[in-house]
């Protein structure tokens, strides 16, 4: 059973699109189950009714015809009860509806379950027929099945399909995600895919065949070079079985219709990476259908052969990622790489089927000031790239080959923007004072050398939060400390007098470098930040040496320790950093000693500051890992994203007691974490009575514009109010509303 269908989800999640999808579910669950008709009706949200999308035993002129309004027939039942519908007699259903046009009438027995993703029920799954009754065993598997492919529905839905098979033109047609980065964004979708990541290859349309089917006759001659060398090194290693594999490789390698089918795709008009991609799904999937396990799993061997062919080809890479203007990137992952890697001046606007509002992609994209969604998970990458694309960045959404109506709507809003950022443009020199003259700095968050212009031009105060761990990720080793020195020298240097916060290197979880692995269950939970600092202290000490040595003569270094959950963790590394001090004031470098403070993100330091203030100069409170771990969703899983939320009640009462008992100690708290940069949350840090805030370079203009329209007074009421709330959404449209009554709602939706 299990084989079977793990054969049809793969099969399924291989489709082109939506019609094929579904018909392959027809198809393959009714020879599975041996039933006389299997059905698949989904739930057209636009005329609200269940339209028969594929059949196999009904009558196929009722595809996209036969449609039940919400309430009728017995598909309805199901889509209200949300469980499965098992009757061995259904035209005695007080619910049945006959249709005669869908030729159902011999078919007596009916099972229908519900295709439930993300708790919407999109349509119904129904196996008939003509006596014999379903059994418990039946049930389970078609729940099973249902289960496992709503996923693939919803992503193949996500192109149109619904309509596009029913006929119907769509009016307001998008994929919803995550709000990454504020803004919204027009171009063209540039899908950028993962070296040798076959799955992940787009469809791309070509010119030039030949110079394709060289490029790929090239890659494949190169790969059966690369088997043979593999197999006669190997031979004296393996055993005689093991070397069968890489004689099975090479025939595979040698076959014919490989080379045949996918030259035939390359003079259909894909490029050599995507004509590859669809050869092997289909051979994969042949093997996949094998009953036998051991056949079946040469499947896998054929994706592993179709990865070495797809190296080659990028390796010979003729086809570098070209960027028009206004590229709009795309990707199942889109990593801080290749964010880094696309010219900024063509980016209009990022897309990442994976990550949520506080993945580093997005805090990058809000770096850069690039509107962005994220955990797009319904996205069609494959068939995406070159079609024209909008991003909302506020909403989260996304429109593919929007209609003439959007694009328009979207053109206007996104003219207003640049109204609304030229107007904030204005704010730069003024200091960020509220209006009864209460200074609150405002400064930058950084880790790339590229942020400091923006964060200078948009008049931040300083740095509050300068990630060093961005300089060790773009690197293919770790940087020496001349090299470290210099990166922190400009840093520093170019904000002097004002201050700098240092934060030491903070690496694991969703941060890794290439050359450092750390292989972990639940790397959030893991080894991370000063774990791994304090365990390797020949890493820490290079990297303080750098720092204090960048230091001299400036005097505007904070030192910040990231990810600390116990008290030992800070006298440690206040140690090992009077140690360091010591020995380089010992060998005549003229620096002084920079005030310490701690990152408060991990709950546990919420119950010791008592404990923690005597040790610190400061607190900055980072909100992205804080609201993670309080609320127990993982920041970057788009699965659980909307329940991951800096406006939920606890964390607004954790920070209120964070400040309150810190300003006991007379001591400093700050916020730098994506909050600080959300104009609704800006309020509410206002009325806590927060030191500072530090965001992001193109979110300062934004907070400034909060802070110089709200008195502390005003603020304070708005906490009060805020705190006496249960949940996040009510707390969000309230500030909302009070944003637009201060004439600020431009800063929370697209327009002005
Ligand atoms: C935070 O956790 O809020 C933070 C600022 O650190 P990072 O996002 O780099 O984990
Ligand atoms: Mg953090």
């Amino acid at each position: 059973m299990l084989h079977t269908l793990r054969r049809i989800v793969n099969e399924v999640n291989a489709a082109q699109n939506l019609a094929q999808a579904l018909d392959i579910i027809v198809r393959r669950v009714k020879q599975a189950m041996d039933t006389d008709v299997c059905s698949v009706y989904l739930f057209d949200t636009v005329s609200e009714q269940y339209v028969l999308m594929a059949t196999d035993g009904l009558s196929p002129q009722a595809v996209g015809h036969l449609r039940l309004a919400r309430g009728e027939g017995l598909v309805s039942v199901v889509g209200e009860t949300q469980k499965p519908l098992n009757l061995a007699n259904a035209p005695e259903h007080p619910r049945f509806s006959f249709c005669a046009e869908s030729g159902e009438a011999p078919y007596r027995s009916f099972l229908g379950v519900p295709i439930i993703h993300h708790r919407q029920v999109m349509g119904i799954l129904i196996v008939q027929h003509a006596e014999q009754p379903f059994g418990e065993d039946e049930v389970s598997f078609l729940s099973t099945v249902s289960s496992q492919l709503a996923g693939a529905i919803a992503h193949a839905d996500a192109s149109g399909g619904i309509k596009g098979l029913a006929g119907e033109v769509a009016t307001k047609r998008y994929i919803d995600g995550l709000p990454g980065a504020p803004g919204v964004g027009l171009g063209t979708a540039v899908v950028a895919y993962p070296p040798a990541n076959l799955e992940a290859i787009p469809d791309r349309k070509i010119q030039d065949t030949d110079k394709e089917v060289d490029v790929f006759l090239a890659a494949l001659a190169a790969a059966r070079t690369e088997i043979r060398d593999l197999a006669r090194r190997m031979s004296t290693a393996l055993s005689e079985e093991d070397r069968a594999l890489f004689d099975a490789y090479a025939l595979m390698l040698e076959s014919k219709s490989l080379e045949a089918k996918t030259i035939e795709n390359i003079r259909a008009g894909n490029w050599a990476a995507g004509a590859l991609r669809a050869t092997i799904n289909e051979h994969a999937n042949i093997f996949d259908e094998m009953e036998d396990p051991y056949i079946s799993e040469r499947a896998d061997d054929i994706r592993d052969l179709g990865r070495r062919i797809l190296a080659h080809i990028q390796n010979n890479a003729t086809n570098p990622m070209e960027y028009p203007d206004r590229t709009i990137l795309v990707g199942e992952e889109i990593s801080v790489t290749e964010l880094s890697q696309a010219p900024l001046e063509r980016l209009a606007g990022v897309i990442s089927g994976a990550g949520s509002t506080s993945s580093h992609v997005a805090i990058l994209a809000r770096a850069l000031g690039i509107p962005a969604v994220v955990g797009a998970s319904h996205l069609p990458i494959s068939r995406i790239d070159g079609c024209e694309i909008i991003v909302d960045g506020y909403q989260g959404r996304v429109y593919v080959s929007p209609l003439p109506a959007v694009r328009d709507e979207y053109l206007r809003l996104a003219r207003e923007e640049e109204e609304l950022v030229a107007g904030l443009d204005e704010l730069t020199n003024r200091p960020a004072v509220t209006t009864d003259g209460v200074h609150v700095p405002l400064f930058a968050n950084t880790g790339l050398l590229s942020d400091i212009a923006p964060s200078l031009e948009r008049g931040a105060e300083g740095v509050g939060l300068y990630r060093t761990e961005f300089p060790f990720m773009v690197r293919q080793r770790f940087p020496g400390e001349e090299e470290q020195r210099k990166i922190y020298r400009k840093v520093l240097e170019a904000f002097a007098p004002r201050p700098v916060y240092l934060r030491t290197l903070d690496i694991g979880g969703d941060k890794t470098l290439s050359y450092f692995p750390i292989k972990e269950e639940n790397p959030f939970l893991g080894w991370r930040g000063i774990r791994v600092t304090l365990d390797h202290p020949e890493i820490f000490v290079v990297q303080l040496r750098a720092i204090l040595r960048a230091s001299a003569g400036l005097d505007n270094l904070h030192l910040l320790l990231p990810m600390v959950s116990h008290v030992a963790e800070v006298d440690q590394a206040s140690l090992i950093i009077k140690r360091v001090f010591n020995e380089l004031r010992e060998a005549g470098e003229p620096i002084t000693m920079p005030e310490i403070g701690i990152m408060i993100e991990v709950p546990s330091m919420l119950y010791q500051i008592e404990d923690l203030a005597p040790r610190v100069d400061f607190f900055s409170v980072g909100t992205n890992d804080l609201t993670q771990y309080l609320l127990a969703v993982d920041r970057n899983n788009a699965r659980v994203a909307n329940l991951y939320d800096a406006l939920h009640p606890a964390l607004l009462r954790a920070l209120t007691h964070v400040v309150l008992t810190a300003q006991r100690y007379s001591k400093p708290v700050s916020v730098c974490g994506e909050m600080a940069g959300d104009p609704a949350a800006a309020i509410l840090l206002l009325g806590m009575g927060i030191s500072s805030l530090s965001t992001t370079a193109a979110s300062l203009p934004r907070i400034k514009w909060v802070i110089c329209n709200f008195s502390m007074a005003e603020a304070r009421n708005i906490l009060d109010e805020v705190l006496l709330m249960e949940d996040s959404q009510t707390i969000r449209a309230f500030l909302n509303a009070r944003l637009d009554k201060a004439g600020l709602g431009g800063l929370v939706r697209a327009g002005k």
